[in-house]
């Protein structure tokens, strides 16, 4: 979606899409697939450009890096940008950069284009360990068995060695 900044005045412009986007362009082995992006939004005139406020929802499918097993995550995120638009006559240090709680966004020709922004969206919301849940036993290093489906006995088989000593002393 292209928003035209100069035609916002007083009325802020609101806005709706979906949107596609191939999994291959966000490059992140841990992001299986990402579902049809729905985004609905306003731009509204502020006193130094305009605020943009967004929702996004769609559902990622993410390989758990415990288990390897891809599992499906909700995601319902809200966005709010700043946008200055650089008029011809504005240099960069004339804008104020002082409101932290807003990303700050530069417009060079006063089209704002949403795609981008989603993009970037898209990837703060792929969490940097993803896992299926938060008790995720994993995958057995000695027999690679998924240790949510069903537990092996490979931990049983391992006996500390000291206790090994016992066993045999035991034994005799
Ligand atoms: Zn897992
Ligand atoms: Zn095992």
């Amino acid at each position: 979606m292209e928003i035209r900044l100069e035609r916002i005045t007083d009325e802020p412009f609101y806005w709706q899409e979906k949107l596609t986007i191939p999994v291959e362009t966000l490059n992140r082995p841990e992001l299986d697939d990402v579902s049809e992006i729905s985004c609905e939004g306003r731009v509204a005139a502020i006193d130094e450009g305009y605020l943009l406020e967004a929702r996004l929802g769609y559902q990622q499918k993410l390989i758990c890096v415990r288990c390897l097993t891809p599992f499906v995550d909700e995601v319902e995120k809200e966005v709010e940008l700043r946008i200055v638009s650089r008029g011809p006559e504005a240099t960069a240090g004339e804008l104020e950069l002082s409101e932290e709680d807003l990303t700050l966004l530069n417009v060079d020709d006063e089209i704002l284009e949403t795609t981008p922004i989603i993009l970037e969206q898209l990837q703060l919301n792929i969490p940097m360990r993803a896992l299926c849940r938060e008790d995720c036993a994993g995958l057995c290093p000695v027999c690679g068995n998924n240790r949510n489906d069903q537990p092996c006995q490979c931990e049983e088989q391992k006996i500390d060695p000291r206790w090994e000593v016992l066993k045999d002393w035991q034994e005799s």
